[in-house]
């Protein structure tokens, strides 16, 4: 199993803590305690052959969208595609996280992951994957492990996505890069490499 045990970047009165038993508080000063109990289940888990993550966004000072590109890159562990694994996280405008997705087969279709041009043609992107689970509006932040295709900007488009971060660029060899940006920023959505 993949799994990824995280610490969000929150925001509020103070630095937010996570005391090594758990407890949450707002500290006046920075103050950075090894969470002991979650940082421990990460561990155990990953000796029990488990694929793990830890991910403490507060101590490593993530902003909420390297936040949302971890959990991003995090869905794309589940990809099957040898070539690019894609993943998706989408969060609300209270960094609420609405929906994750990778890209894969359609339900019941087997794909032949050998035949690099072949498998195009089914494999559904990670950003529908992810957008299929949410209403037009729902969304603040949707990011992306690769740079979302042409469809995917367009799709984003008709959730009403405004802004949307992504860490790979595209595959220059099959997709017009230029063009794509040019589609998102036409389409009213600011498009971001982080
Ligand atoms: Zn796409």
């Amino acid at each position: 199993m993949k799994i990824m045990i995280s610490y969000p970047p929150l925001a509020g009165e103070g630095t937010p803590t996570l005391g090594q038993n758990r407890q949450f508080q707002w500290f006046h000063n920075p103050s950075f305690i090894y969470p002991m109990v979650p940082a421990s289940a990460a561990t155990l888990m990953k000796e029990k052959g488990y694929d793990s993550i830890y991910n403490d966004s507060i101590a490593e000072g993530l902003t909420w969208e390297q936040y949302a590109l971890e959990l991003a890159r995090t869905a794309s562990l589940r990809s099957e595609d040898p070539y690019h694994a894609v993943g998706t996280a989408l969060l609300r405008a209270d960094h609420t996280v609405a929906a994750l997705g990778y890209n894969g087969a359609p339900p019941g279709v087997e794909i032949d992951w050998t035949d690099r041009d072949k498998r195009r043609k089914f494999v559904i992107h990670a950003e529908n994957n992810a957008l299929r689970y949410v209403a037009p509006g729902e969304v603040a932040l949707m990011a992306s492990s690769m740079m979302p295709c042409w469809d995917c900007i367009l799709l984003a488009a008709t959730y009403r996505i405004p802004r949307l971060v992504y860490g790979e660029e595209l595959d220059s060899t099959v997709y017009d890069i230029p063009l794509t940006k040019r589609l998102a920023a036409d389409c009213g959505i600011v498009l971001e490499k982080i």
